[in-house]
């Protein structure tokens, strides 16, 4: 092959060992072992690295998950990637790798509920300064940087209403400050943009998502420099979230067809967030690359796709919200996204329920949001049970008197 492969090719072949005793086989065994023989090898490298090379234990290294994790390093583009038992994981190991007690973190307004829990954990446990910023006021980032920072953290694509973090912009400040620039780029995937080419140095996912793809394991990813992840590792190994060889497994396997299937889920939910915006039952789509989107120039210079998610405002408030749910067939009413069917649920009492109703505003997530996660079905059948849940709500909407913003 001439050159670097493409990312179809590397997310097929990339890092998968074959079994010394078939060689033939496709696909790397699992290794479902949580120990290994001690040898001598294995016994000098404990002796001067501490084990880094050797197998030996499964919570520090097993060939499975090692062999995902080269695949998801060369996706990114980053030296080396570490998996972990969930996204939270990778998102708490990393954090407390990189911010010291008493340390400073400049965090956009706009994220995943459970991070934004993380986060304030870590100023009241460990009494960490957090400032949080909105995602798209450059200004602000530098004014709060002014004063430095451990660690800068964004979503590429906000949780739930895909805003779009200016990562050239954002890591250039967050350098400048002395910061190191960390983004979960869980909504984005490396398909749509691989955030260690705008000068990130640490990418994050929750591997949950888009890059297993089938909903079927919980997993989550850190990618950098080896410099970076050796010192993450070393937390990683005493805090003990890593991820299962069974579910690395699964994970590898859903990687190979990450290419084809954000596609088809940028497709879905281009054709859909288009079809909403005509619709009289809805106030408000947020989808980065419709042109009502205030981040929409952004997001054409930095996106490959638009993911698969829509975020809609319904007439009716959460009341609408939730009946709206109710009323799908196709679309199952479940939190999570990024696998190959469609779901659909309310910010407000799922991913943002930790926020208050003030928090929520301030992140935009207004009564009546719904976010939908378009899987890779045919579009007209997403649509039509959409069309269908729209208007059933809607007759319940008048028959039960909600009136809009209740
Ligand atoms: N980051 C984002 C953007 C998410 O949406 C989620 C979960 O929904 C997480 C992190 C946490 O991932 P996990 O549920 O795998 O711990």
């Amino acid at each position: 092959m001439k050159g670097r492969p493409g990312r179809s090719t590397i997310a097929v072949h990339a890092g998968l060992e074959r079994e010394p005793g078939a060689p033939g086989a496709m696909t790397t065994p699992i290794y479902q072992s949580s120990t290994f023989d001690l040898t001598e090898s294995a016994y000098r490298d404990i002796a001067e690295s501490g084990g880094e090379n050797a197998v030996w234990y499964s919570r520090l290294g097993n060939p499975t998950v090692a062999a995902t994790a080269r695949a998801i390093a060369e996706l990114e583009g980053g030296d080396e990637a570490l998996l972990f038992s969930s996204g939270m994981a990778a998102t708490s190991t990393a954090l407390l790798a990189t911010v010291p007690t008493g340390g400073r973190v400049v965090a956009a307004d706009a994220l995943y509920g459970d991070t934004h829990v993380l986060l304030g954990r870590l100023a009241e446990e460990r009494g960490c300064r957090v400032e949080y910023v909105p995602v798209e006021d450059l200004g602000r980032w530098h004014a709060a940087l002014s004063e430095g920072a451990d660690v800068v953290f964004v979503e590429s694509l906000s949780n739930p209403m895909l805003r779009v973090a200016d990562l050239p912009g954002l890591a250039a400040a967050a350098h400048a400050a002395g910061a190191l620039a960390v983004v979960d780029s869980t909504f984005t995937t490396p398909v749509n943009l691989r955030p260690l080419e705008h000068g990130f140095d640490l990418v994050l996912h929750s591997a949950t998502k888009y890059l297993n793809g089938h909903s079927d394991l919980l997993a989550g990813t850190a990618v950098g420099s080896e410099a970076l992840l050796q010192l993450i590792r070393r937390r990683a190994w005493n805090d003990g979230g890593c991820l299962d060889p069974h579910a690395a497994f699964l994970l590898r396997r859903g990687l190979r067809t990450l290419e084809l299937r954000m596609e088809r889920h940028n497709a879905n939910a281009l054709e859909i967030a288009r079809w909403l915006e005509a619709h009289p039952e809805v106030e408000a789509v947020s989808y980065p690359l419709l042109d009502s989107h205030p981040d929409r120039d952004l997001a054409g210079r930095l996106l490959g796709g638009g993911s698969g998610i829509v975020t809609v405002r319904l007439r009716g408030g959460d009341a609408r919200a939730l009946r709206f749910l109710r009323e799908l067939r196709l679309i199952h009413e479940a939190a999570s996204l990024g696998g190959v069917e469609s779901l659909a649920c309310a910010p407000h009492n799922t991913s943002h329920v930790a926020l208050s109703p003030a928090e929520r505003e301030r992140a935009g997530i207004l009564p009546g949001t719904v976010r939908l996660s378009l899987g890779i079905e045919d579009a007209d059948d997403l649509l039509e049970d959409v069309d269908h849940a729209l208007s059933a709500s809607s007759k319940l909407r008048s028959a039960e008197g909600i009136r809009d913003g209740d």
